[in-house]
């Protein structure tokens, strides 16, 4: 790709041209706004205490080193492990590390978990190779955006180091079991089923990996639904087979793709390439999903699927609950009284909240604006403050081919062709150019008798 439409001074790093100070800023970055600040400065000393506590040389014995700067600091072994963690892997992440520093707008946190998950890397490629790729998470995508959660970074980091290098794909956090796991091995992860005897009632308690505990909540609400009655019972009709259950669970894949590598399940997110080939096997209906309108108040099935798929999790800045676990929201309310007057039941007035956010929506304690790219900006109602979310699910930005991008990529690709076509001239040029070198220096000099070469005098 030519880059000549771009200015020059543009950086070509995306770190350093997210330092610019046009660069979009978090929600949290705010300097006008004094906990920012605070929170901002805090990041800043942890920095400083990470940075501080990097070993000069990584072939240092690690607990006689801690052993020296943990009473330096009057913390414990663990914590200050943490520290040295990021200290060590900001220095093998240059850009990433001067980026972070520059704008200290992460959590100490966020930083533990960038450590921890790319601190198997060692091969220098593949370490560059993920390191370009955090970027999409540090750097905000609009302004105002809400910096999301460790879960979620956890999870992308994942995702990404998968996608260079599967064999150093982090761990699942505690209770995020493997769903590519047998049975047995899923047991030892962290699966299990108690029974305590009390007085009157006994306890049953569960723990299950998180594919197999929607499938188990999503057959029980079918059942009570669909039958009238509490979960308790449906868990007893479902024992004794006494009553029929229809499940859905959406599992999200290209339509370009015949046989996809990677596939995104509602309410666990995206699964490993094992894992998908599984659950397609398991695929009983096929919707091609897009933006939709409905009559009434309830959202259809497809729009339920559609909304949940394009938003990912609940849509207020900084909450991670899944969108499976969400309620489809009106945006602006549906008027059951007068519903040509109120909010519709289509699409882009519909989006996914939690249940905790939603009650805040509903009291008034918030108010939502979506714009035509999906963003939403949040409003406090006794502060004023704003924050942005954006789509975060595997259909964000579906239906949004505008004719901007339309003419972004038939530039794109009129100058590859281009660039392309000048290759071959300048290829054929050269080969008549030597050619005729090669015919100049072969063929006799006119004034030279004929043939002279040939007989070479
Ligand atoms: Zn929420």
């Amino acid at each position: 790709m030519s880059e000549k439409g771009s200015p020059a001074k543009q950086p070509s790093d995306v770190y350093q041209a997210a330092l610019l100070p046009e660069a979009p800023q978090f929600f949290h970055e705010s300097s006008t706004n004094q906990l920012a600040v605070a929170g901002i400065q805090r990041n800043r000393l942890e920095l400083g205490i990470a940075c501080g506590c990097t070993p000069k040389s990584l072939e240092i014995d690690v607990d006689a080193y801690i052993a020296e700067i943990a009473p330096e600091l009057g913390i414990s072994r663990g914590k200050a492990l943490e520290y040295v963690e990021v200290g060590i892997q900001l220095a093998r992440m240059p850009r990433l590390g001067a980026f972070i520093k520059a704008r200290a707008h992460l959590p100490f946190a966020h930083l533990i978990t960038i450590a921890r998950a790319t601190a198997p890397l060692h091969d220098p490629e593949v370490r560059a190779a993920v390191e370009e790729e955090i970027a999409r998470f540090v750097i905000p995508r609009k302004h105002g955006e809400a910096l999301r959660g460790v879960r979620s970074l956890h999870k992308f980091l994942q995702r990404v180091i998968e996608e260079i290098e599967p064999q150093l794909r982090p761990k699942n956090l505690p209770g995020d079991v493997d769903p590519l796991l047998p049975a047995g091995e899923r047991e030892i992860v962290g699966e299990s089923i108690g029974f305590e005897d009390g007085d009157n009632f006994a306890e049953v308690f569960m723990e299950l990996e998180k594919t197999r505990a929607l499938e188990f909540k999503a057959t029980l609400e079918s059942i009570s639904t669909s039958a009238g009655c509490t979960r308790v019972e449906a868990l007893t009709h479902l024992i004794r087979g006494t009553a029929e259950a229809k499940i859905i669970l959406n599992l999200y894949c290209p339509a370009t793709e015949e046989r996809p590598r990677t596939a995104w399940l509602g309410g666990v997110g995206w699964i490993s390439q094992l894992a998908t080939q599984a659950w397609i096997d398991k695929v009983t209906h096929i919707r091609l999903l897009a933006d939709e309108s409905a009559e009434g108040y309830a959202p259809t099935e497809s729009q339920r699927a559609f909304v949940k798929g394009r938003d990912g999790t609940c849509r207020f800045p900084g909450c991670d609950v899944p969108a499976e676990l969400c309620d489809i929201d009106h945006i602006e309310p549906y008027d059951k009284e007068r519903p040509a007057e109120g909010g519709a039941t289509e699409t882009p007035n519909l989006h996914c909240l939690c249940r905790r956010h939603h009650n805040m929506k509903t009291a008034g304690l918030w108010n939502v604006a979506r714009d035509r790219d999906g963003v939403e900006l949040w409003t406090s109602s006794s502060t004023g403050k704003k924050a942005v979310s954006l789509e975060d699910g595997p259909l964000a930005g579906h239906g949004r081919y505008t004719f901007d991008k339309r003419g972004l990529r038939m530039t794109q690709a009129l100058e590859e062709y281009n660039q392309y076509r000048q290759e071959l001239i300048e290829q054929s040029q050269k080969l008549v150019e030597e050619a005729r070198k090669g015919e100049d220096a072969d063929s006799p000099d006119p004034q030279d008798p004929p043939n002279a070469n040939e007989f070479g005098f």
